[in-house]
């Protein structure tokens, strides 16, 4: 029998099959997974051959072959890591203006993650329905920033249902990953998407403008048109392993559409003569905020996703 991993917390998990059915499961044996010292041998999206036993719980006898995964680092010192999900086809990060304000430099971290994954990444913009003129000018500057550097901005307010028609569509049959800080609407979207989910969701403090986290385990949920989300609660620690400085450009599309145009062929864009990158720049081709964000990132002592 196969079916798909829509909650893990270790070797045990939940196995929706492929008949529509969910049942629990566990690891039959000891799997590893190839070049990742990690902590849980099954993650949410993972892709299961297993049996039922006699008490009618599952037991997993083989893990398929991931298409991507994404991992974390299993606690902030370990040298060991967490997958977090796997087989993601689109990786949406929720962002807000206000209540509570995301930073642009953690957007950039977070696509940066994305593109070292080689997951395809998009931007929700929430909360819309609280912007006042000052907060829709800068909406306006976010979405030409990050449309022009190759990613798809969905503005909305996850409390109006028309303005969610759109990303509806585009979640059906497929696996969407959504991330965000707490509080951004994340579960008020996908309860909006699919009421029947009833997710429960997070009261914004007034105090800090931020939500206390609820759930820390991943979990996909299957929406009524097919789709499914894969709610990451908490997910701050995203942790690439294997990016280098010299790699970190690549991970701009904007930057990597220029590649091999600079003088020097090992040019890092910070004060090189005749580089390509500083021309686009200063012709206002690239964002002064994403390159100023690639310096934050590259001057960083290790790098790291985002945290
Ligand atoms: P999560 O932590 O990302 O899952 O955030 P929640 O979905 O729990 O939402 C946090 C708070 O923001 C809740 O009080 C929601 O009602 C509120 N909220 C979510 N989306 C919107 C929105 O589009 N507009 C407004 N005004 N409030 C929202
Ligand atoms: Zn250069």
């Amino acid at each position: 029998m196969k079916g798909t991993v829509v909650k893990s917390t270790g070797s045990s998990c939940v196995v929706l099959l492929d008949n529509g059915d969910q049942i629990n499961a566990t690891l039959k044996g000891i799997f590893r997974t190839k070049g990742i010292d990690s902590t849980n041998p099954l993650a949410v999206g993972d892709k299961v051959g297993l049996i039922i036993s006699e008490d009618g719980d599952g037991l997993i006898e083989e893990i398929e072959e991931r298409k991507n995964h994404i991992i974390r680092k299993a606690t902030k010192l370990s040298k060991r890591s967490h997958i977090v999900a796997a087989n993601i086809d689109c990786a949406y990060l929720m962002v807000t203006l206000s209540k509570p304000k995301t930073h642009l430099l953690f957007i950039d971290r977070f696509l940066v993650t994305a593109e070292a994954y080689h997951i395809p990444a998009r931007i929700i913009i929430n909360k819309t329905d609280l912007y006042d003129e000052k907060l829709k000018k800068q909406l306006a500057e976010v979405i030409e920033t990050y449309e022009s550097a190759g990613y798809k901005c969905f503005p909305i307010s996850a409390l109006d249902k028309k303005s969610i028609d759109g990303l509806s569509e585009l979640f059906a049959n497929s696996v969407n990953l959504m991330a965000g800080n707490s509080g951004v609407g994340k579960s008020t979207l996908i309860n909006a998407l699919d009421p029947n989910l009833n997710i429960k969701t997070n009261e914004v403090s007034s105090h800090h403008g931020t939500g206390k986290h609820t759930t820390t385990f991943a979990e996909m949920h299957r929406l009524k048109n097919g789709g499914f989300i894969i709610d990451t609660p908490g997910l701050k620690s995203f942790a690439t392993y294997d990016m280098e400085k010299e790699d970190l450009s690549h991970r701009f599309p904007e930057m990597r559409k220029l590649m091999g145009q600079c003088q020097f062929g090992n040019c890092q864009h910070i004060n090189e003569p005749k580089c390509a990158i500083l021309s686009a720049l200063e012709a206002g081709e690239i964002a002064k905020t994403r390159y100023k964000n690639y310096l934050d990132i590259y001057n960083s002592d290790k790098i790291e996703g985002f945290r």
